[in-house]
């Protein structure tokens, strides 16, 4: 089959104790005088990125917010220019992440990402932002980070249930990569390999959290997943996910968590061979089954009433997730919709034919 592959320009450090390598990165990228930026929960780790600095580091904005709110991009750019920064270093999940991106679009400064979750945001060109509580999304290379420093030791910490639903939130990404309809062998091989080893590593975590080895497999497989999101189109999955956390405010990675097993039993007739890569991923009998058994395994919720949907808006939903829809394997309709979103509310394990022909 013909194909066309986009490379995307990054530069990745992965290791244990690769933070230690900041100050050489900022400089590598020409800057002088770098903003820090993290959540409020996180300023304490970017105060330690800020001392590793030295004289490059400017300050610290530590504002960043869920969703990307414009609002507090318009004050970290007020910020930035009273420090004459000239380039940022963010430190923590998407929501920081999306800010350094937010930044990079309006200044033009290069950017040095270092994740703390599985999200994958430092590997695509795409920023999402809010604007008086509406999301608009949006891809350019301009908000791809230069530099993306993987530091493992950052994760030893990521909280057991945050570690279980951010990485099948990873997972998500490279699932749908293998049905997407620009889907390329190189991406494919990045997602079997990322699906594989979150799979190995996330129920390893859930018992002992901070297992060096388990912990690297599991960011190599988000970095992986992440370069995925950033490459390729995403379907169905993604688009349930955005109306559920934009019109019904439910949380980002546990919202993947619960969904992706029913978005993946969805499609599973019409995308055969995904199926069959994203089982041998997981080392599973069905694809859909597997993945939740896997967030079973891990303790993460399974069901979207236990995350804050309400059974009266399953119709809404249904509603807002068929009109403009992405480009899906199988034709998206009313009825299956709702009845995949009631499975997933209730939390029930999803049947595929592919499973129970078997
Ligand atoms: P997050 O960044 O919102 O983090 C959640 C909380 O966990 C924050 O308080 C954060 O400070 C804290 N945290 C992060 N790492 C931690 C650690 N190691 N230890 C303890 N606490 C830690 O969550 P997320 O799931 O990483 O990101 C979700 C956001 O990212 C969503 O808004 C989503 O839309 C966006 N996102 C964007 C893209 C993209 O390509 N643009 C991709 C994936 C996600």
């Amino acid at each position: 089959m013909p194909f066309t592959y986009n490379g995307l320009p990054s530069r990745v450090i992965f290791g244990q104790g690769t933070l230690a390598r900041v100050a050489e990165e900022v400089q590598a990228l020409g800057c002088q005088r770098v903003l820090v930026l993290s959540t409020p929960q996180q300023e304490g780790q970017a105060r330690q990125v800020l001392d590793q600095l030295g004289e490059l580091g400017a300050d610290v904005f530590a504002g960043a917010r869920m969703h990307t709110p414009v609002e507090t991009t318009e004050e970290a750019m007020r910020v930035l220019s009273s420090l004459g920064a000239d380039g940022v270093v963010a430190i923590g999940g998407g929501s920081t992440i999306g800010l350094g991106k937010a930044i990079a679009l309006r200044a033009d400064l290069p950017q040095v990402v270092i994740p703390t979750t599985y999200a994958g945001s430092e590997m695509t060109p795409i920023l999402g932002e809010t604007k008086n509580g509406l999301k608009t999304t949006q891809r350019t290379l301009k908000v791809l980070p230069e530099t993306v420093i993987y530091d493992v030791d950052l994760t030893l910490g990521l909280p057991v249930a945050m570690s279980g639903t951010s990485g099948i939130n990873a997972i998500a990404h490279a699932v749908e990569a293998l049905y997407a309809k620009d889907r390329n062998p190189i991406v494919s091989m990045m997602a079997e390999e990322g699906i594989a080893a979150l799979a190995r590593s996330l129920p390893i975590i859930a018992g002992a959290p901070a297992d060096a080895t388990a912990r690297s497999d599991a960011l190599y497989g988000a970095w992986l997943c992440g370069a995925c999101l950033g490459s390729v189109g995403m379907s169905l999955h993604h688009k349930l996910c955005h109306t559920l956390g934009g019109s019904f405010d439910l949380p980002h990675a546990e919202t993947h968590t619960i969904v992706l097993p029913h978005a993946v039993a969805y499609n599973a007739e019409a995308a055969p061979e995904a199926m069959a890569r994203i089982a041998r991923a997981l080392g599973a009998d069905d694809a859909a089954g597997g993945l939740y058994d896997l967030a079973k395994a891990v303790g993460a919720p399974l069901a979207l009433r236990d995350i804050g949907l309400n059974e009266g808006d399953i119709d809404r939903a249904t509603e807002i997730a068929t009109g403009n829809p992405y480009w899906n394997p199988r034709e998206i309709e009313a009825q299956g919709i709702h009845r995949l979103l009631s499975d997933a509310h209730a939390g029930r394990r999803p049947e595929t034919l592919e499973a129970t022909d078997r």
